[in-house]
């Protein structure tokens, strides 16, 4: 039977789709070490440069002192300590919504809320580039699952039109593209689930505290002032809020229900005392200083305008995760492993986290890297895709 697991990997290794795991040294910062070596990192999430904030470590420390390291049982059991209530109101007030729960991490929640809203006589209607954890969400939901093309409204459209016969329609989507970098097109879709009587839900992951002049998110840049226009939002916390953790926000019942009948929720360990003071902090800080904000975007611009210069395209995106194409996977690894040797660390990406033909490197600028590290990093990208005859 161990035969099969050497197997595979082989299989994996030949068609260039072997994965491992690299070890990264220090403290989480613009700059690193990877595999002994320094690099400037251009692939983490830690977009506010949050992770090492004075005050977000301080509330942490505070936190294990005074309650531990350890919540030691689920939340419904022993697990509901008193950071949840202060960190699920902030949440709620944040988002302008009436309830949010937390959950132990992004992916268990888009798995337990979808699972939990819709069942065998429903329908989900998913865009074809959603995170993996929406579509294993729709997988053990049991619901029909219906992909559209990606941002295509009128796709949508038809398909609502035509489907009957369903008892809940669900419609899921993210608001930054997690590969690409583009925006959901949030008002249309809002309209749209209105007048077809669907569920809207958001997976906001990478524009929480990013986005927006508050750093509310995708619904924030968009203008939606209808705080119900999106029925159900998703958010990490081990993102822009440089902690661990995810939450959903939504109606008063929606949480109940949730609390009641979402199995993710239900049968996992609460999360520790730290994880819980640290993004109740960097909530804080989003809040209050927009200039961390201010310092990625000016970051972004910089970056992007300089691999523009170059003459390398970051289409179709909007935002702070900026894909170069390389297309094949055996050159975008190689391309990635040559970054790393001259001192940038950006990760390649390959099937199947993106569609087949579509492998790039995909930058992440945050507010921690400074003017010099993105252009050492830039004279790093020129140098490499010279060699590689890309440029
Ligand atoms: N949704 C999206 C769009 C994501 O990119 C991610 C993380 N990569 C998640 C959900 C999962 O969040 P977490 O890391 O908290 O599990």
């Amino acid at each position: 039977m161990q035969d099969f697991f050497g197997r595979e990997l082989e299989r994996l290794k030949r068609k260039d789709s072997y994965r491992w795991l690299r070890t990264m040294e220090g403290a989480t910062e613009a700059r690193m070490r990877v595999d002994g070596r320094e690099v400037i990192v251009l692939c983490s999430s830690n977009y506010l440069g949050l992770a090492t904030h004075p005050r977000l470590k301080a509330a942490a420390i505070e936190a294990t002192e005074r309650l531990g390291v350890c919540s030691a049982a689920s939340r419904l059991i022993a697990g509901n300590n008193e950071l949840y209530r202060t960190l699920e109101e902030r949440l709620a007030r944040f988002k302008g919504r009436e309830a949010a729960l937390v959950y132990s991490t992004g992916y268990t929640a888009n798995l337990g809320v979808i699972s939990a809203v819709v069942g065998e006589r429903d329908v989900i209607y998913a865009d074809a580039l959603s995170h993996a954890s929406i579509i294993d969400g729709c997988r053990l939901s049991r619901a029909a699952v219906k992909i559209f093309p990606h941002n295509d409204v009128g796709a949508l459209e038809q398909l609502l039109k035509s489907d009957t016969g369903f008892r809940r329609r669900l419609i899921t989507v993210d608001g930054v593209y997690s590969m690409d970098g583009d925006l959901v097109p949030l008002p249309d879709l809002a309209k749209l689930a209105k007048q077809y009587d669907a569920l809207l839900m958001l997976d906001d992951a990478h524009g929480t505290g990013v986005l927006g002049e508050r750093g509310g998110g995708t619904a924030e840049h968009f203008g939606l002032d209808d705080p119900d226009a999106v029925d159900i939002e998703i958010g990490t916390l081990g993102k822009a809020f440089g902690s661990f953790g995810a939450y959903v926000v939504g109606s008063r019942s929606l949480r109940e229900y949730l609390v009641n009948r979402s199995r993710s929720f239900i049968f996992t360990c609460a999360l520790t005392p730290p994880a819980l003071a640290a993004a109740i902090a960097a909530l804080d800080l989003v809040q209050q200083d927009p200039s961390y904000r201010q310092r990625l975007w000016e970051n972004v611009r910089h970056f992007r305008e300089g691999l523009h210069h170059l003459g390398l395209s970051t289409e179709p995106s909007v935002t702070h995760i900026l894909p170069v194409m390389t297309h094949d996977r055996q050159r975008t690894m190689a391309l990635s492993e040559r970054l790393l040797e001259l001192g940038v660390f950006c990760q390649g990406i390959r099937p199947p986290t993106v569609p087949p033909g579509t492998s790039r490197l995909r930058f992440t600028v945050t507010a921690a890297h400074t003017r010099h590290d993105l252009d050492r990093a830039l004279e790093a990208v020129e140098k490499a895709f010279r060699e590689f005859a890309l440029l």
